[in-house]
Parts: C-alpha cells; sequence; structure tokens
C-alpha cells in the first residue's frame, strides 16, 4: 500500500508503538495525545506491568507473548546501547495458590501448557516458597510454580522510549491535543477536530484512546467497559526483603483473591493490586480509590507478607481497564466507516505485548492479513454481560 498520511488518537502503548510502525513502513503519520506523554491518567501509565506468557488453556496468548519476549529482548539490547539501560526486568513470576493446583485451575493449567510448549517452570510447595522467598509468610500458600521466562517493564518509561523512537523516525507529535470528534465525509473518515476546533486531515485514523474509546466510537458503547482498579505503591522499611532476587513478581491464588505484585522498584516501591471486577468509571470522571480497597489489602499484607503489612501509602492510583466483553482486545478497521481504524480493547493485559502490537495495529491500518488479527477483529456479537467477568475467571488477570 502506499504512503497515506496517517493520525493516531492517544499515545499509550497502543497509540505509540502503532505510530512508530506505521511510519518505519513510509508512512506520514501524526499522533495526539490529549495530555503530556505519558499521561498520567492513562492505563500505560505506571512504575510497572506484568509480563507473563501464563495464560490457563489461552495458547493462543502464551503464543503470542513468547514472541513479545523477543521483542522486549530486543528493546532492552537497545536500550542498554543507547544508555536508558534495561527497562524490562526478567524477575520470573512466581504463581501460587492457597490449594493444591487441580485441572481446570488457572495455576494449574498454565503450568501444564507452559510444559507443553517446552518451557521449564520450577514447582513450588509451602517449603520451597519459604525458602526460595522469605517475605512470603510460611505455610498459606501450598503451591503453584516459579517460571524464570517474563518479569516486569517500566511502563510510563516504556511510553517515553517508543515516543523518542517514533520522533527520531519523524513521527510528529502534538501533545495537549484533545480530539472533540472524527469528521467525516459521507461514509468515510477524513481527519478530526480538536476540542480547541482545530481541524486536522488524514487518509486513515486509528482511535488508540484505551479505555476513552467509546467518547469517540460511540457504537462501541455496548461492547466495552470502563472499569477502574486500585493500585497502591508501599515504602518497606526493609526494602532488602523485597529485591527481585528473592521476591520477584506474583500473583497469589489470583482467581481467588485477585492480588498481584511486584519487587522493590528503582524508588524503593512496592506495587500490589487488585484485580477483580473493578468499579465502573467514567474515564473523564474522578479517580477514586474505593472505600476500603487500602484496608482490603493490608490484609492481606498481614497475611502473607508480615514485612509490609505496616509500610507507608507512598502513592495510590484508580487505575482503568478498557474492558471487551470476552477480554480480548479490539483492533480492526471500522466495518461501516472507512479511513478509520480501532486499536483498544487492552483488557487489563495489554501492555505485555508491546513489542509486537505496533505490527498488528499498522496491519490492520493497511487491511494486510495477520493471524492474529482474527481474535481481535469487529465483533458484535458479542455483548456486555457481567461486565466482563466470565473473561477475568479465564485468567485474563494482568
Ligand atoms: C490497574 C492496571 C494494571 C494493569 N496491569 C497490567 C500488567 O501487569 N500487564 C499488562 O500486560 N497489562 C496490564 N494492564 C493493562 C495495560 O496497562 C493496558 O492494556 C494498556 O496500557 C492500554 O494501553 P492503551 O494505549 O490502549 O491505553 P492508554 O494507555 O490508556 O492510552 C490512551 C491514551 O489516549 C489518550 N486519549 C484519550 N482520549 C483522547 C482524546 N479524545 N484525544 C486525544 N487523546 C486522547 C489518553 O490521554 C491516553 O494517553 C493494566 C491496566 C491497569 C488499569
Amino acid at each position: 500500500m502506499s504512503d497515506f498520511n496517517v493520525i493516531i488518537i492517544g499515545s499509550g502503548i497502543f497509540g505509540v508503538t502503532a505510530a512508530l510502525e506505521l511510519r518505519r513502513r513510509g508512512h506520514r503519520v501524526t499522533l495526539v495525545d490529549a495530555g503530556p506523554i505519558p499521561h498520567p491518567d492513562a492505563a500505560s501509565t505506571d512504575i510497572s506491568k506484568i509480563i507473563r506468557m501464563e495464560y490457563g488453556t489461552d495458547e493462543h496468548h502464551m503464543a503470542l507473548v513468547e514472541q513479545a519476549l523477543e521483542g522486549w529482548d530486543d528493546w532492552n539490547d537497545q536500550w542498554r546501547e543507547d544508555g536508558t539501560g534495561p527497562l524490562f526486568h526478567q524477575t520470573g513470576v512466581l504463581m501460587v495458590c492457597r490449594r493444591p493446583m487441580a485441572p481446570g485451575g488457572f495455576e494449574f493449567e498454565s503450568w501444564q501448557l507452559l510444559n507443553r510448549r517446552g518451557h521449564a517452570p520450577d514447582r513450588m510447595d509451602a517449603g520451597s516458597i519459604a525458602r526460595r522467598f522469605p517475605a512470603w509468610s510460611t505455610g498459606n500458600h501450598v503451591d503453584g510454580f516459579y517460571h524464570a521466562r517474563g518479569g516486569y517493564a517500566e511502563s510510563s518509561k516504556v511510553v517515553v522510549a517508543n515516543l523518542e523512537w517514533a520522533k527520531t523516525e519523524g513521527v510528529v507529535v502534538r501533545e495537549r491535543f484533545r480530539v472533540a470528534g472524527l469528521t467525516k465525509d459521507g461514509a468515510r473518515v477524513v481527519g478530526i477536530t480538536g476540542e480547541d476546533g482545530a481541524v486536522l486531515d488524514a487518509d486513515e485514523v486509528v482511535v488508540a484512546t484505551g479505555t476513552w474509546v467509546t467518547k469517540l466510537v460511540p457504537e462501541l458503547a455496548p461492547l466495552f467497559r470502563s472499569s477502574g482498579h486500585p493500585v497502591f505503591h508501599y515504602a518497606p522499611s526493609n526494602p532488602e526483603a523485597f529485591r527481585a532476587e528473592v521476591f520477584p513478581v506474583f500473583t497469589a491464588d489470583i482467581v481467588h483473591t485477585g492480588f498481584y505484585g511486584f519487587p522493590l522498584s528503582r524508588d524503593g516501591a512496592v506495587k500490589i493490586a487488585t484485580h477483580s471486577e473493578g468499579t465502573d468509571t467514567d474515564p473523564d470522571g474522578p479517580r477514586e480509590i474505593p472505600a476500603g480497597a487500602e484496608a482490603h489489602q493490608r490484609a492481606f499484607l498481614q497475611e502473607t507478607f508480615p514485612l509490609l503489612a505496616d509500610a507507608p501509602v507512598v502513592a495510590s492510583r484508580l487505575c482503568l481497564y478498557s474492558d471487551t466483553r470476552d477480554g480480548d482486545f479490539w483492533i480492526d478497521r471500522h466495518p461501516d466507516l472507512a479511513g478509520l481504524t480501532v486499536a483498544s480493547g487492552g483488557s487489563g493485559h495489554g501492555f505485555k505485548f508491546a513489542p509486537v502490537l505496533g505490527g498488528i495495529i499498522a496491519d490492520a491500518v493497511e487491511g494486510a492479513a495477520n493471524p492474529w488479527l482474527e481474535r481481535f477483529r469487529w465483533r458484535p456479537e458479542i455483548r456486555l454481560e457481567h461486565g466482563g467477568e466470565e473473561a477475568r475467571h479465564h485468567g485474563k488477570g494482568p
């Protein structure tokens, strides 16, 4: 396809990686975002996001993460070379349960699939958890595994690094440009209108606005849900106990409790978050952490990480998932409006795919064949019921 003028709305991880890839394919690309990049309210903005290949029985996503992990290694090589330093930290991922793993369970099925695909996770029991990871209280978690291939990425810094690459490649970046609407010529999108009335023309427009997607593409509202999830950063009095070597990324019986967390960050914080149904939250509305959320986490810390139970909270936020009904991404051209592609629906698990997202979105924009796009196609047959709860039980956590 010949070069064309593309506007990408939204510079979270979906938008910035798409901008870079489309530019590298020779297109003229403008990337706009409503705020500074990284935007403080964007889902991609945080100190860390889990990079894991464990997806229960879902071989499609495990295979896609295997590909993404090669990309994370390549990016780390580039970041070492340019002095940024690695932003993907391969701490390994510890997934443990309060009861023995059993068929049908997220951890058991992940364990099975990892082994079937030739990976070598270490099976864990109460004793080995206590020996290898002493910050964990002994005996609460009795089974699970530690998989060395995986860890976390410093998400905000990854967005900034990709943005710098995009600028270097010639992407035009416009910050503090809030898009108020799409300009149309009949059944074709031909540009965007800013809140300030500015009009930008384009051959193709990509809406990569995360959980704000239904504001610009309202016909998707019945299929998406914006859900809020509390995140807390604690400052441990004994940081040594939470270094990655002895405290890797973890999920603690996540399907039943929702708790997951990260090792000590470079700023001395331990991030603990709760994955659950979440609270319906308007992305432009107040971001209030539900009452009781901190107490709920502290009860978990008291039981599981006593050294962290009384640690002060140094940061907290309500971060929003852009949930699709089935928990799968939404990356496709609009069926009725030419010139428009939607790339959203991260559903609480999109960041880990950063190194492959740009290519998948660019293929959608260009109408090129891509095996991963079938799963992410425009699928109105799914209806928003139960707030995507079914998706969560299939392990589509963070
Ligand atoms: C609590 C939480 C924990 C998570 N943990 C993980 C994890 O451990 N691992 C993982 O893989 N994934 C995780 N995720 C999911 C991951 O963060 C998201 O899937 C991903 O970051 C979504 O990126 P995005 O680019 O679609 O959206 P965002 O990062 O939200 O970016 C959207 C951008 O669009 C801009 N925008 C919106 N409207 C407009 C407009 N009208 N005009 C201009 N700009 C606009 C916004 O300013 C924003 O910058 C988590 C998400 C949350 C909320």
